[in-house]
């Protein structure tokens, strides 16, 4: 069983989603967890996980959605939901992004210590995300002492010094389709180890592929498998296995949970 550790289905019409995940099953993806972005977006991904039973949310603010600094009443709202739904199994998506003409950092610096403290409080791994600003986003996970509760560093493009740094504070490096494109990204997963290795496709609506068959959608977590294969020098099935076993080391607290919707777990 394969299982996307990061989507954002929730941005797609209500229509779409089961056709979405009948194309994930078809090619043995048993459940994806939907990151929410904002506050309404993380209240959409438990209201969908309610209606699906390989749908599973995450709630968070995404540092790109920060356009006012966030308000006792914002983390009190994604404290709720996620105490409310078990099916929420991870804060995510949170994190830093210094790309030019994202919010300011001085608004995302205290969201992203708030949101850590708020995974910490109730135990939910976080799912984080980082733009050009990898060494910040460790200073912060130590300083909040984001290791108790780990998780995984999402959309994972860094160097094997970055990949090597996060996976000794305890988190999981998350690959997704970049690996097909980045060399450097290919040397890392080579040289990382099998047991560090989450998978995930950031699934959400690409517009600008004109081709709707080309929007990434969980079912490319056959064809990353098979390349994580290669270039691993595994047989596929083996690489299937260790990552299933990857994330149920990752949400080990909440396996209970996921059986009850997802069978033969
Ligand atoms: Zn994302």
């Amino acid at each position: 069983m394969l299982i996307d550790t990061h989507v954002h289905l929730d941005s797609f019409p209500d229509c779409e989603i089961p056709l979405i995940l009948d194309r994930a099953h078809s090619v043995g993806v048993g459940f994806v967890i939907c990151a929410g972005t904002t506050v309404e977006s993380s209240a959409r991904a438990v209201d969908l996980s309610r209606r699906f039973n390989s749908f599973f949310a995450g709630v968070g603010v995404h540092p790109m959605d920060i356009v006012k600094p966030l308000t006792g009443e914002d983390y009190m709202e994604l404290r709720n939901l996620a105490i409310k739904e078990e099916k929420v199994v991870v804060m995510s998506e949170i994190g830093l992004d210094y790309m030019e003409g994202m919010p300011d950092r001085a608004w995302q610096f205290p969201a992203f210590r708030e949101q850590i403290n708020i995974a910490r409080e109730l135990d939910l791994p976080i799912i984080f995300h980082s733009r050009g600003a990898h060494q910040d986003c460790f200073r912060v996970l130590k300083e909040e002492k984001g290791y108790e509760v780990g998780g995984v560093m999402h959309y994972f493009q860094g160097t094997i010094k970055e990949a090597k740094e996060i996976i000794d504070l305890g988190f999981y490096i998350s690959i997704a389709r970049p690996i097909f494109r980045l060399p450097h990204l290919q040397e890392v997963v080579s040289k990382i180890p099998i047991a560090n290795i989450v998978i995930e496709t950031d699934s959400a609506p690409q517009p600008f592929k004109k081709n709707r068959d080309n929007w990434t959608e969980p079912h490319y977590l056959r064809s990353i498998t098979k390349k994580i294969a290669e270039l691993k020098d595994m047989d596929e099935a083996s690489v299937e296995t260790a990552l299933f076993h990857n994330t149920r080391q990752l949400l080990s607290h909440r396996w209970g949970i996921l059986n009850k919707y997802v069978p033969d777990l």
